[in-house]
Order: structure tokens, then sequence, then C-alpha cells
């Protein structure tokens, strides 16, 4: 949509003539809120740009949030009323995109940076998508199939009038998976009387589902430190990573990465972690995961480390892919990488960014590193619409030149700006949400 003069050159934005540039960035005063993490990023990039305070104001809040209470009748006959929400942070571009997460630790400030976060991505790999997020304070691992059916039914009839793939397409995250997508779209099909599967993406192949969703993320991951490697002229056979986080990212990435010729030294889930420098066999561990159910602890292939301390052992590459605020201000200066790729939201808090720029690591910033995901759920969502489906290799080669050409996009501008990889990659979207803001005009 933009072209790479735009950042080099940026463009004042004046609004009415009457507008100042953006004062000098905040940081972040509770270093574990991860919407003031968001904000901080957003901000430095926002002075950086040039961007104008009403174009600034625009962007920084919300169009809408809203919060639903879910009575939902327990296996055991009790009634239980859980905390939804939905926050649609930008439709600038396009429609709201973005998942749903199920966690006890769900808040409305976390849904509210992962909504904007969604903004920057969709905007880093240019799809034609705006912003959205979604949660719901419950934990899925104490859940019955049928009371987390409930929910979920319960949930998206609540955001019913919000949703729809030209409003509102909600995806997975942490706590949901293709199952709980589908109840998404049946329970949607429902109410507008049509069966509309671009209403949710991240959905089955059997109910429109894309080839390639499922490894999408992890995918994107591993093209993101391809071309970092490459860079950096490193060697790829034997180039020693750590996963942090074994879920769906993670353990994508991990087994695409293993077949590729790297070395993963390290994985990790929520109760713990596997290292061993020789390398771990990482088909074997995921069936030791996934099909045997075993705890991936108890994997008999490395030495066992706590889900943190996984971070800190030397490697070439790290991959956090779990979760929020793992490396911050008083763990940063352990990270021992060339390379941070991040595979979750917000896996680094803003207070530890200058410390991993000061140790000169690389770093593939979230917005980019895990943009494959959202970038395959464009593609279902494409697909569902023209009801004509892709083969995988098809899929996989867009996701590769979306991938690196964003890749290569967000590079130009650290050099062009002389910022680091993560501003840059703000740099190009924000510039990219003006753009089309500024096309748009104001509407009053
Ligand atoms: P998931 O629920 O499938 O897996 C999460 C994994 O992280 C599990 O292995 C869990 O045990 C582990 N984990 C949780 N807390 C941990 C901790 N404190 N320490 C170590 N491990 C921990 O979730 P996912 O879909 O793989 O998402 C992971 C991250 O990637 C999230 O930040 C999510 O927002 C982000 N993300 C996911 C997608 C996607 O397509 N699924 C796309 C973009 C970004």
């Amino acid at each position: 949509m933009s072209s790479p003069g735009a950042a080099r050159h940026p463009v004042k934005w004046a609004w009415g003539g009457i507008d100042m540039p953006v004062e000098a960035p905040i940081a972040a005063q509770d270093e574990l809120n991860v919407y003031e993490s968001a904000e901080a990023r957003f901000e430095i990039a926002a002075q950086k740009l040039g961007l104008e305070q009403g174009i600034y104001r625009y962007m920084r809040y919300p169009e809408r949030e809203i919060t639903v209470y879910i009575p939902v009748a327990l296996d055991n006959g009790l009634i239980e009323v859980y905390t939804g929400y939905r926050v649609l942070h930008s439709t600038v571009r396009g429609p709201g995109k973005g998942g749903i997460r199920f966690s006890p630790e769900v808040s409305l400030d976390e849904v509210r940076a992962l909504a904007a976060w969604m903004t920057w991505k969709c905007a880093v790999v240019d799809i034609p998508f705006g912003g959205a997020k979604g949660g719901v304070i419950c934990d899925p691992a104490k859940l019955s199939k049928s009371e987390l059916e409930r929910v979920t039914r319960r949930y998206t009839a609540a955001l019913s009038d919000w949703f729809g793939p030209e409003r509102d397409i909600p995806a997975p995250d942490i706590g949901t998976n293709e199952q709980i997508m589908a109840w998404v779209m049946d329970t949607y099909s429902m109410h507008v009387r049509q069966a509309t599967t671009a209403v949710v993406t991240g959905k089955p192949l059997d109910l429109g589902g894309s080839r390639g969703r499922r490894e999408a993320t992890g995918r994107g991951v591993m093209i993101c430190c391809n071309k970092a490697i490459e860079q950096l002229r490193m060697k790829r056979e034997g180039c020693r990573v750590i996963i942090q986080g074994f879920g769906n990212v993670g353990s994508q990435a991990a087994l695409l990465m293993h077949e590729a010729g790297y070395k993963i030294l390290g994985a990790a889930d929520v109760n713990g972690g596997l290292y061993n420098e020789k390398g771990i066999d990482i088909p074997k561990l995921y069936d030791w995961v996934y099909t045997l159910r075993k705890p991936l602890q108890e994997f008999d292939g490395g030495e066992k480390l706590t889900s943190r301390e996984i971070l800190f052992r030397p490697c070439d590459i790290l991959i956090p892919a779990a979760t929020e605020n793992q490396i911050t201000s008083e763990n940063a200066h352990r990270v021992d990488c060339r390379i941070l790729c991040e595979g979750a939201n917000g896996p680094t808090t803003a207070h530890a960014d200058a410390i991993i720029e000061k140790k000169g690591i690389f770093i593939i910033p979230d917005i980019l590193g895990n943009a494959g995901g959202v970038t395959v759920s464009y593609f279902e969502w494409v697909q569902d619409r023209q009801g004509f489906f892709w083969r995988e290799s098809e899929v996989n080669e867009r996701l590769q030149d979306v991938m690196e050409h964003s890749f290569d996009q967000v590079v130009l501008y650290a050099r062009a700006h002389n910022v680091n990889n993560r501003i840059a990659a703000y740099i190009v979207a924000i510039d990219r949400v003006a753009r089309a803001l500024k096309l748009r005009g104001f509407y009053a």
C-alpha cells in the first residue's frame, strides 16, 4: 500500500495545518503492563516519524471496547459468570482482525495491547485488516469440552452484532484452538441465518480452514530467522536455537526449523524446560507431547530447567513463543544470543529494549516475527470468500513472499532511520495506517 520511500522521507501530516508534532515519548510507568509497553514503542516511533498530534491521538485510542458477562451452566448444574472482552483497535485499513485468548490471567489492558499490536502487525505485512483482540477470563484446562463449548457460544452470541467477515474477524490465540473456532463459526452462522465461514479464521480444514494455517506462525518465525542469518552471514546448519513455549507457535517453529537444519538446544512449556547442547530430537519430543500426551520435561533428552532459565542459556537464536513479559529489565542482561526472534506477542518489555539493543542483539520484533499467522488467516478469509481453496504449496509460497518482503522493508527502514528493527517495524506500520487515514479523511 505504501512505498519504501514513504517512511524514509516521512510526510508531515498536517491535520488542517494547525497540528503539532508528537512530544517526546513517556516511558512505560509499570514495566509489566503490556498496554504501557505497547504505548511506549508507539510513541517513540510516532515521534521519529514526525506524526502529528491529531493523527497520534486518533491512533492511540481503540475504536471500541466491549465487556460481556457470560453466564454458563456448568456440568454440575451450577451457574458461573465469566467476563469476556473484545477490543476493536482500528478499522482504518480494513475489518478488525485478532485472536481470542482464554486464560485466567487475561485482562482488559492485555486485550487492549494485543488489539493495538494486531493493527501494527497487519500493517507491517501490508494485509487489508485493522486490529482487534478478545479474551475470556477462564481456565480452559479446568473446563470440560461441553463447558468450553458453552463459554465459546455464549461469548460469540454476545458479540455477534459486532463480529462479521467485513467487521471483526476472530482467530485462535492462547487457550483456544480450531474446535473453538468451529463453534464460533457455527454460533455466528445460526445468528445470521446463513453459513458464514469467513467470520473467523484458524478453523478446521473441513470447515473452510486454510491449508498451512496450523504451521503458519511457526513457519513465519523460521522465514524471518532464515533472512536474519543470511543478513548476519551465519550458517543455518548447526545454528543453535532455543524456543520457549511448545504450543502452536513454538512446536511448529521447532519442527520446521529442526527439519531445515537448525539445531534446537532447548524447548520449554509452562511446566518447565529441557536443554541439551547436542540438540533435542524435536519430532520425537513432539510425539511425546502431542501423541503420547506426556509432560515435556519428562522427555529423556536433556537437562531439566525452569521455563524462565531456558532463556539465558547461550544460543544463536532465542525464540520466546509463550507469553508476555519474559525478558525484562531485571534479566535482559542474561540473554546470550545473536538473534532474538519474538514468536509470542510482547515477550520483551519496553524497559528491556535498550539492554537488548546495547548487547548488539538483532531483534525480530513480534509484530513482524509472528505475523505469519495473521497472514495465512488473511489467505483463509480470501479463500472462504472466493469459495476456492489453494494448495498448501501455494499458501506457503505466498506466505514466504509476504514475510521476506516485510522483513526487507523493516530492515531498510531501520537503516534509513537509524533505529532498531522494533521501532522500524512500528514506523512502517504507523506510516501505512496514517496514509490510509489521511486518504479516508475525518468523518464528523
Ligand atoms: P498455545 O496456547 O498453543 O501455547 C502456549 C505455550 O506456551 C504452551 O506450550 C504453554 O505451556 C507455554 N507457556 C505458557 N506460559 C509459559 C511460561 N510462563 N513459560 C514457558 N512456557 C509457557 O499458544 P500459541 O498460539 O502458541 O501462542 C503463543 C504466543 O504466540 C502468544 O503470545 C500468542 O499471542 C502468540 N501468537 C500466536 C499466534 C497463533 O497463530 N497461534 C499468532 C501470533 C502470535
